[in-house]
């Protein structure tokens, strides 16, 4: 179905899609390689599981772009900025490790959650290439049984990806977020040296370092044991696969999305 707004984000978006598929989804013949069928090294997990995402921005003349890449994070809740350095956020992309860009629930009620316009989901199918796939909501409200699982392929995964799910880092934007001035001194007045005299007054500085930089000091990262978590498991199809089963989300998600999906 020729759609224009599909039209647009395929035309106007590929490349930076296509970029960040290339940079960090793995190609297929290495993933599920590994003799033992599970990863829990949590460089491993990261290398091949990890997911990047970034707000699809507007600018002033609707022309559409992408906005700032989170840091790669393993799973669904990988955070999104909302934010959109010029005109306005109108959806968002972000990466699948493994052959399928069918939105999982998590991602549709996200998506829904912030009124966005559309969204998109990219990773490798056939030979590894780039694909792509955006979602434009009908206006029907979705609903899944939540008892059954979301889609019912007709054929089987290729394997089962069995991982350790390491609880996820915090980024800048959403420690900012969450912790106020004299959270931000009590949580990392160790890594900076302000000045002042109440915990209100060092955050609020801490805080405009951290705005100015947008990152945290490594060093934080390096005192969070990294124990917290859980095991988790993925289906994993291979890449032919994945071509005809685009085809059988695409059917079951159609009353709520016109969905189309493209190599990049
Ligand atoms: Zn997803």
């Amino acid at each position: 179905m020729a759609n224009k707004l599909l039209d647009q984000a395929f035309k106007e978006l590929g490349p930076s899609f296509k970029e960040l598929i290339e940079k960090n989804v793995e190609p297929f013949e290495l993933i599920g390689q590994e003799d033992d069928g599970y990863l829990d090294d949590p460089d491993g997990v990261i290398e091949f599981l990890r997911e990047v995402g970034a707000p699809i921005c507007a600018d002033d003349n609707g022309r559409l772009y992408l906005g700032k890449v989170a840091e790669p994070c393993v799973g669904a809740g990988c955070r999104i900025s909302a934010k959109c350095p010029v005109g306005s956020k109108v959806g968002s992309f972000h990466t699948h490790p493994l052959v399928g860009v069918w939105p999982s629930y998590p991602d549709i009620m996200t998506s829904s959650q912030e009124h966005e316009r559309f969204f998109c989901i990219g990773g490798r199918l056939v030979d590894d290439k780039p694909y792509a796939a955006c979602y434009i909501p009908t206006g029907k409200t979705f609903y899944t049984d939540p008892f059954k699982p979301m889609y019912r392929f007709s054929e089987e995964p290729a394997e089962s990806i069995r991982f350790w799910r390491g609880e996820p880092e915090a980024d800048a934007e959403y420690l900012l977020e969450i912790f106020s001035d004299a959270d931000l001194d009590n949580e990392l007045g160790d890594y900076y040296e302000v000045e002042g005299d109440t915990p209100e007054e060092r955050g609020a500085k801490i805080r405009a370092i951290i705005e100015r930089d947008d990152e945290l000091p490594p060093e934080y990262f390096e005192m969070s044991d990294g124990s917290g978590g859980e095991w988790d498991e993925l289906d994993s199809y291979s890449p032919e696969q994945g071509e005809r089963l685009m085809e059988e989300a695409f059917k079951r998600l159609s009353m709520f999305f016109i969905a189309e999906g493209r190599y990049l």
